[in-house]
C-alpha cells in the first residue's frame, strides 16, 4: 500500500470505531479530505487509494487543481470549506458540488443568481460561528435560524446543513454538540465538523462530515509561508 492508502485506512478506521461506539452507522459519516496546499499529484495518489470526497478552502487554487481530477474521475465531489467572496460565486457555483461556507445574505443572494444562471445547484451548508469569534466567519447561533429560514424561503438556496469550526483554545466537544442541536431544531440532516485533532469526537456527536487534512495528507506549510486568506 502507498503511504496515502496507509494514513487513509486508518482515519477510514478510526471513524468507523468512533461512529460504532455510540452506535452509529459508519456510513453515515463522510471523510472529506482537505487538499488544500497540497498539488494535484497528492489529491491523484489519495484518488488512486479510493478517496473521492475532497474539500478545499480557496476558490482559485481549486481551480488550478481541479478540472482535470474531476474530468479523469467522475465521481469526485468537492466541497469549498473556506470563506467565499461574492465576487466568485459564479466560479464557486462552477466547481464545486458543495459549498460549506455560506454565511450572510448577500452571499446567499449571489448564490441563488449564479445557481439560476448556470443551471447547477451546489448543495448549501450555513457556517456558523460557534464561539462567536470577531475575526471568524460564520452566523452567530441566534441568528441561525432565521438565516436558514431566508436562504430557504428568499433565496431558494439547496441548504442541507450546518457547518462550523470551533475556537483552537476551547473544547470543540461543546461546539459540536450546539452545531448538531441547532441542525437538529432547523431540520437539517448534513453537519459538517471535525478537524485532524478532533474528528472522532465529531463522529461520536454526530458529525455526518468531518473535514481531514494534515492527517491525512501530513503537515502543510507553516501559516506565514501561504498567501494572506481574503475574507469578504
Ligand atoms: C484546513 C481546514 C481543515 C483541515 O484541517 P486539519 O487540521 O489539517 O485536518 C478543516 N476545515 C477547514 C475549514 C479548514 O480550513
Amino acid at each position: 500500500m502507498s503511504a496515502a492508502a496507509d494514513r487513509l485506512a486508518e482515519v477510514r478506521q478510526r471513524i468507523e470505531a468512533a461512529a460504532r461506539s455510540t452506535g452509529r452507522d459508519p456510513a453515515d459519516v463522510t471523510l472529506v479530505a482537505v487538499s488544500k496546499t497540497h498539488g494535484a499529484d497528492r489529491v491523484r495518489e489519495m484518488l488512486e487509494a479510493g478517496q473521492r470526497v475532497f474539500g478545499e478552502n480557496r476558490v482559485q487554487e481549486a481551480q488550478e487543481k481541479f478540472p482535470d481530477l474531476k474530468s479523469a474521475y467522475l465521481d469526485l465531489e468537492l466541497h469549498l470549506i473556506g470563506p467565499l467572496q461574492t465576487n466568485k460565486a459564479r466560479d464557486a457555483v462552477k466547481l464545486f458540488d458543495v459549498i460549506q461556507s455560506v454565511d450572510r445574505d448577500r452571499l446567499a443572494a449571489a448564490l441563488a443568481k449564479e445557481m439560476a444562471h448556470l443551471g447547477r445547484r451546489p448543495s448549501c451548508y450555513i457556517q456558523v460561528n460557534t464561539g462567536e469569534e470577531a475575526q471568524k466567519a460564520g452566523v452567530a447561533p441566534a441568528d441561525v435560524d432565521a438565516f436558514v429560514a431566508a436562504c430557504r424561503d428568499t433565496h431558494k438556496l439547496p441548504v442541507v446543513g450546518l457547518m462550523c469550526i470551533p475556537p483552537v483554545d476551547e473544547e470543540p466537544a461543546l461546539h459540536f454538540a450546539l452545531l448538531a442541536k441547532i441542525a437538529a431544531r432547523n431540520g437539517l440532516a448534513k453537519v459538517s465538523m471535525g478537524m485532524s485533532a478532533d474528528y472522532e469526537t465529531a463522529v461520536r456527536l454526530g458529525a455526518t462530515h468531518v473535514r481531514v487534512g494534515s492527517a491525512l495528507f501530513g503537515a502543510r506549510p507553516p501559516l506565514g509561508t501561504l498567501p494572506p486568506e481574503t475574507h469578504a
